[in-house]
């Protein structure tokens, strides 16, 4: 059973007798583990009618680049396959979301979505679910708990939704059955692209390619998801409780950027590490690991879905800017400009190493990814504008960035989800990082040897 609690109308217009359903994916780019696809699915079993899939391609993505639509179409590719062979034709056109969506939802029963939490993807369903003509239904499917189940208002810390979220738990981790599609859309006649070569579709968009492809490194597509997911579960999650945090050591799922782009779900995911108990991962692994997946991942949903400024200054907690602007006139050991930071040619050789992990791959160890933020803070001339740059040096390098994650974590350097510390120049009490404490926790030799190794083509990401 889908929960009735992950759906929800979109716009009050009655579902009328139509040719087909219409399923428009938008943040769940899978063909399995899909609760709005299942739901649409079923709709159209109930009606008689095919399900027909839609995706918008627009090449208009704010702070999307090549890296990020490389990334996307790999995977989108492999789900146009997947869906069809579910009997799921799914119709790519370029264009504006509500403009492809209206046009293809002519004639449409009714149209069913799924979730996204971000500004530009809450005013796309807007726009789609006014253009239409009938019912537009969205389905959340990129959460453990529903967004709004867990909590009506933006939440102080993790110590504030852990409770609420496990309240929940015991209902929403529970496996989502496939259903089976009566009638194939496979031979309408619409028009669409093939994505059998996303590289060519690739080539053939307007879009920023200052950034270019990490296929070499993260290849996008479910299919590398879940290889990548039957790998650290059965390797590295065993010690995921004893050496997350060490970059030197590495190791993380590297799920990020899959579950951006929808390419993985997280009830997959929790599910799979809940039950790896049978396979002797120790329970502290697993709880360690659904405490990153689950409350602090969906603590950052909450955040960017109850905060429509997340990307604004002036969206972190009063008491964290306040402190910043009493410092802001503290003398920076370093003021380096955005050139020279992506460059990475600061004095730093740790920050410089996390830079071109990101430049050259596309992400950043979790450690590091902190550190990272908090020296841009300590290296830029007012805080305001570090917040500003630091977020956009994530959203344009970072595979899984543009994301509630990206938003909620550069807000975290300055203070988000975070309490007052004692207080220190240029951060005042705001939590700072030192290149001393790395090296006390962890062998940060070792990550500048695994970055060196994985930038000069010797090593492969993970
Ligand atoms: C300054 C800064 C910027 C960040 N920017 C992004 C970003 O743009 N996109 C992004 O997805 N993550 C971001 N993170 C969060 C985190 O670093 C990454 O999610 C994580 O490193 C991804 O690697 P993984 O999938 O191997 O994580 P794992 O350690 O394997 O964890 C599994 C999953 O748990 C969740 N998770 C892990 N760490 C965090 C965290 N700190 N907060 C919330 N959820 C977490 C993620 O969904 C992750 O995929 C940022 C963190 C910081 C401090």
């Amino acid at each position: 059973m889908i929960h009735p609690e992950r759906i929800e109308h979109l716009n009050s217009k009655p579902p009328r007798t139509g040719r087909h359903v219409l399923y428009w994916m938008q943040a769940s780019q899978r063909a399995s583990w899909n609760h709005a696809l299942e739901l649409a699915i079923e709709q159209a079993n109930q009606r008689g009618v095919p399900l027909l899939a839609a995706f918008a391609l627009t090449e208009a993505y704010p702070e999307a680049n090549a890296r990020h639509y490389a990334f996307m179409l790999e995977g989108l590719s492999e789900t146009q396959a997947a869906l069809a062979r579910r009997g799921v034709r799914l119709v790519v056109r370029r264009g504006e979301p509500a403009e492809v969506v209206a046009a293809l939802a002519e004639g449409a029963a009714l149209v069913v979505t799924d979730a996204g939490y971000t500004a530009v993807q809450k005013q796309w369903r807007r726009a789609a679910a006014a253009a239409v003509a009938c019912r537009m239904t969205q389905v959340e499917t990129d959460v453990i708990v529903p967004v709004a189940v867990a909590s009506d208002h933006r939440e102080y810390a993790a110590r504030t939704i852990r409770p609420k979220l496990r309240r929940h738990l015991d209902a929403c981790l529970q496996p989502l059955a496939e259903r089976t599609l009566r009638r194939d859309s496979l031979d309408l006649a619409v028009e669409g692209l093939d994505l059998a070569d996303p590289a060519a579709v690739l080539a053939g968009l307007n879009v920023d390619r200052s950034v270019g492809p990490v296929t070499s490194h993260y290849r996008g597509g479910p299919a590398e998801a879940q290889r990548r997911l039957r790998a650290f579960v059965a390797g590295d999650l065993k010690r995921y409780h004893t050496h997350r945090g060490d970059p030197g050591v590495d190791v993380q799922s590297h799920l990020s950027p899959y579950l951006h782009f929808g390419q993985i779900s997280p009830l997959q995911i929790a599910l799979e590490v809940r039950d790896s108990g049978r396979r002797g991962v120790p329970e502290e692994a697993r709880e360690v690991f659904l405490e990153e997946l689950i409350v602090r991942r969906e603590l950052c949903i909450n955040y960017v879905h109850t905060t429509p400024n997340c990307a604004s200054w002036r969206a972190l907690p009063a008491w964290a800017r306040a402190t910043l602007e009493a410092r802001r006139t503290d003398r920076r050991p370093a003021v380096y400009t955005t050139r020279q930071l992506e460059a990475a040619e600061t004095a730093d050789p740790y920050w410089n190493a996390a830079m071109r992990e990101m430049v050259h791959t596309g992400i950043m160890h979790n450690t590091l990814r902190m550190y990272w933020g908090k020296k841009v803070l300590e290296w830029t001339r007012s805080p305001a504008a570090a917040f500003r740059r630091l977020l956009a040096m994530d959203n344009r390098w970072f595979l899984d960035g543009r994301d509630p994650l990206s938003y909620a974590n550069v807000a975290w350097c300055f203070g988000l989800h975070d309490r007052p510390w004692a207080p220190r120049p240029i951060f005042g009490t705001v939590r700072t990082m030192t290149a001393a404490g790395l090296e006390r926790k962890y062998d940060m030799a070792a990550y500048i040897r695994r970055i060196d190794a994985m930038v000069n083509g010797r090593r492969e990401a993970p």
